[in-house]
């Protein structure tokens, strides 16, 4: 059956709808473009463009798998959870990224009346750079501050101002990723850790416990994954037979990030289409 699949398929991908540059639309027309078969969309804590990027599928022979990216936070470090074929209805779930964006929003104005004391700049230029209500985060304040001439892209934005360890920062609420994966697995949804082996490794201990709360594997082909951090999960992967996948989180114009630049195997593509209930995957 992994043959019918469309493939190649890449499983992390942004629009406007958080903070990718492009429409559902458009990113879809994009990976066809780029000669994928299949994308995964994951905006971060939001399922608004899953209709639009459904039809666009359907229209362009394009496959979906809906899916989202949960800001969860892990003693402290930031962990992104993919979610996939989760049903957007069930209550706790969407009450949990309700929550997540409600508070993003109060974060980024506080954010930007930190920054205001430095470096020109109003929550309504912030605005401008949001598409309608998108997950706000600290991409559209770099995007506000290239655009008053403060810094030359996001890159430097998020190097100076933006940086976590610097003045102006301010965190934003995120659930434990054990919940996020309990909350996941009970709306009927495959749960894979995010670049697992970037800035922050978990611990054997913080794998376990994800494990037992349901997580189902780890996105092991990222650009921002150690080689060395990579290698250990896949031990773990291989020992316990969890899936294994590869993708780009690209951001359109927003990261150097590009389509297609790591992929998933079909037969781990099969593996998330099978478990994931609560929700429908498109083959365009
Ligand atoms: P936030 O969740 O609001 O704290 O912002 C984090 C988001 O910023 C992540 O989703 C990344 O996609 C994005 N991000 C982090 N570092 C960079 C960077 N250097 N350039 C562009 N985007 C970035
Ligand atoms: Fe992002
Ligand atoms: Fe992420
Ligand atoms: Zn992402």
């Amino acid at each position: 059956m992994s043959d019918s699949l469309p493939s190649p398929a890449d499983l992390h991908v942004h629009s406007n709808r958080s903070d990718g540059t492009e429409s559902p639309r458009e990113v879809v027309r994009q990976a066809r473009a780029a000669g994928l078969g299949l994308i995964g969309l994951t905006d971060h804590d939001t399922v608004s463009g899953w209709e639009e990027a459904a039809s666009a599928a359907r229209e362009t022979g394009m496959g979906l798998l809906p899916g989202a990216e949960f800001s969860s936070k892990h003693r402290g470090g930031g962990v992104h959870v993919l979610g996939y074929l989760f049903d957007p209805t069930d209550a706790p779930l969407a009450s949990l990224m309700s929550r997540v964006r409600d508070d993003r929003l109060g974060r980024a104005e506080r954010l930007v009346g930190n920054l205001s004391r430095d470096y020109p700049l109003t929550w309504d230029d912030v605005l401008a750079q949001r598409s309608g209500d998108a997950t706000i985060g600290r991409p559209h304040i770099a995007d506000a501050l290239v655009a008053a001439g403060h810094v030359a892209d996001r890159e430097e934005a998020f190097r100076g101002p933006l940086h976590p360890a610097g003045r102006y920062y301010v965190g934003h609420l995120a659930p434990k990723p054990a919940d996020v994966v309990r909350a996941l697995v009970g709306a009927g949804g495959v749960a894979i850790i995010a670049h697992p082996a970037g800035r922050g490794m978990l611990s054997d201990e913080a794998i376990r416990e994800l494990l037992d709360a349901g997580l189902a594997g780890f996105e092991l082909g990222h650009r921002e994954n150690s080689a060395q951090g990579a290698a250990r999960l896949r031990e773990i992967a291989d020992a316990r037979n969890l899936i294994v996948t590869g993708s780009s989180d690209y951001h359109g114009a927003g990261k150097p990030n590009v389509l297609g630049e790591h992929t998933t195997d079909p037969v781990m593509l099969e593996r998330i289409v099978h478990a994931g209930t609560g929700a429908e995957p498109v083959f365009g």
